[in-house]
């Protein structure tokens, strides 16, 4: 219940100052900062929810009507080229954007499908180094189940 109020402020946070800073943090990755970027960008790069594509097409499309899926897919991919989002595969056929670039885990609810993040010092993976004849780059745990206790209050 916090949780989604406080996900509901990030989101309809209006403040006039929001998109000029987005703007910047657009430049400063390299990204020219066009009306429809900083959109989708105000959506997706302050999100908790791990969209998929079309969601952020969706959540975009309720403000600016006008934006088109091709828009949303391309600006996904450029941001994610940029280093603004990752992109994950949580489940088969089952990508989302993620804007939190720092290492953690993620939990998968098996009923709503809702992606939770996980930090990263909450679990420990040991023998990652000990993998014979592998040099891992990086490393994710994804954990499956059913959150209990979420509806507190
Ligand atoms: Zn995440």
């Amino acid at each position: 219940m916090a949780a989604a109020r406080k996900k509901n402020l990030r989101t309809e946070d209006a403040s006039p100052s929001a998109p000029q800073a987005l703007a910047e943090r657009l430049e400063r990755h390299g990204v020219r900062p066009s009306a429809q970027r900083v959109a989708i960008a105000s959506y997706v790069l302050g999100t908790e929810d791990h969209p998929s594509a079309d969601q952020v097409w969706a959540r975009v499309k309720e403000r600016f009507p006008m934006v088109s899926r091709a828009t949303v897919y391309n600006t996904l991919r450029h941001f994610t080229e940029k280093g603004l989002l990752r992109e994950l595969v949580l489940a088969e056929g089952r990508q989302v954007f993620d804007p939190v670039m720092e290492p953690h885990h993620h939990f998968v609810d098996d009923t709503t499908g809702a992606i939770r993040d996980i930090p990263w010092n909450a679990l420990k993976v040991a023998k990652i180094d000990e993998l014979e004849g592998l040099d891992v780059r990086e490393y994710m745990v994804v954990v499956r189940g059913v959150a209990r206790g979420a509806r507190k209050g």
